[in-house]
């Protein structure tokens, strides 16, 4: 009977086209995702959900109850980036925003936020058309601001989970550099915890010409950035893994003055609460020991001001959801693939629910190209997201992202009373 859910694929796929270059043109920074809100809002009311917009900023709820049975929550982001697309797509966006430092930037979809939006659209207009193939409450999540790691959490704070139906599954799925057509995925942490930390080293500022009356910042900054990279080399055991980057290095304004302080941000990735601890805490020894090493004048500034959480993919439920993915694409198409070192804050929801979360990756990239990159060893040149030539090819990337996630959501429905669909259920409560 559920064969019949996928009746409509291709002329909604085609129609869902449109949707997606149109979000791709108009891409929102995070926070500002006023117009991409509406739109997505105006796609489902017709669908028959119950639909509540504004939900922890711009956040979108589209609630569909029919029946007894578990809830399931489909949950997509769809917040741009500050960065000017080079695609030369036909679609491609010439949009420019204001940032929250005040300052004017370009803005793409360069992480294929467009495309999860355009799937979730996708995915509940084919599971809204075959109602009488499932028994349950669909939970359709529209979150804003995953770029700042806070519209997670910002939803879950604006009550999603007193409002709204309290999942028994959260699942969702990101777009990335695999071929079009093939789903990539993984069991337990999957993402990497993200932390980042400013920092202001302080020194005395004087004549370029007459060091020994200053204590320099710039060479205080320099050995700490030198001394992080012993973290990952020698402190983390080698069975584990984890990222040190120092992104951002900001000291004076010329050659021949020394400058007073120095500023540094540094971002670290993690796949366990020790070693999390672990990078934590040696971050903060090196940037006083530094600062103690070179006569700072004061005690450095850290602010840890940004994190997102390990995601962790729930193996049992993972495993119920691959299941059902290689039996509906064939095994070729669904692959394992190793832990990724980017960040999300989809695991918040899980977390807030108290549901397992199942998050998996799929292909955007035109499958000959991959191959020939795959030749000639050179798949590190093909464009990753947030890069300013990261666009997924529309097609077969959008009917692929449409049915995982109805593929996902199905395999927690119930079947309608009357069916044998307590395997199922029984099968999406571990
Ligand atoms: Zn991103
Ligand atoms: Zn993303």
């Amino acid at each position: 009977m559920r064969d019949s859910v996928w009746a409509d694929l291709a002329p909604l796929c085609a129609r869902l086209g449109d949707l997606y270059r149109d979000l791709h043109t108009h891409p929102e920074l995070s926070t500002q995702e006023h117009r991409t809100a509406l739109r997505l809002a105006e796609e489902l009311r017709p669908l028959g959900y119950e639909v509540t917009t504004q939900v922890g900023g711009t956040g979108v709820v589209g609630v569909l109850r029919n029946g007894g049975g578990p809830v399931v929550m489909l949950r997509a982001d769809f917040d741009a980036l500050p960065v000017e697309e080079k695609t030369g797509l036909p679609y491609a966006s010439t949009a420019r925003a204001t940032g929250a430092d005040g300052r004017e930037v370009p803005v793409m979809h360069a992480c294929g936020h467009d495309m999860h939006a355009t799937c979730l659209v996708g995915a509940a207009t084919l599971l809204a058309g075959a109602k009488q193939t499932w028994s349950g409450t669909l939970l359709v999540v529209f979150q804003p601001a995953e770029e700042l790691a806070l519209g997670a959490r910002a939803m879950v704070d604006d009550g999603l989970f007193r409002r709204f139906p309290v999942p028994d599954i959260v699942l969702g799925q990101h777009v990335g550099p695999l071929p079009a057509g093939v789903i990539g995925y993984g069991s337990g942490p999957i993402m990497a915890a993200s932390d980042s930390v400013q920092v202001t080293l302080h020194g005395r500022g004087g004549h370029g010409s007459r060091p020994e009356t200053t204590v320099d910042p710039v060479l205080m900054a320099a050995n700490v950035v030198t001394r992080l990279q012993g973290i990952v080399a020698r402190e983390v055991p080698p069975a584990e893994t984890a990222v040190v980057t120092v992104g951002r290095l900001q000291a004076g304004t010329k050659d021949n003055i020394i400058p007073d302080t120095a500023e540094l941000g540094i971002n670290m990735r993690t796949y366990s609460p020790e070693t999390r601890t672990l990078v934590h805490r040696a971050i903060e020894r090196v940037i006083r020991g530094e600062a103690t090493a070179g006569a700072a004048t004061r005690e450095p500034e850290l602010d840890w001001n940004v994190s997102a959480p390990l995601l962790v993919s729930d193996p049992a439920a993972t495993a119920s959801v691959v299941t059902a993915f290689s039996e509906h694409f064939g095994e070729q198409r669904v692959q394992p693939i190793p832990p990724v070192s980017a960040s999300e804050d989809v695991g918040v929801f899980g977390a807030a629910a108290n549901a397992p979360t199942v998050f998996w990756f799929w292909g955007g990239l035109d499958a000959d190209t991959f191959a020939a990159a795959v030749r000639d060893g050179d798949t590190g040149s093909l464009p990753g997201n947030h890069s300013p030539y990261f666009a997924p090819v529309v097609e077969p990337t959008l009917s692929t992202g449409v049915e995982a996630l109805a593929v996902g959501g199905l395999t927690w429905l119930g079947k309608p009373a009357g069916t044998s669909g307590q395997e199922v259920r029984q099968a999406g409560a571990q």
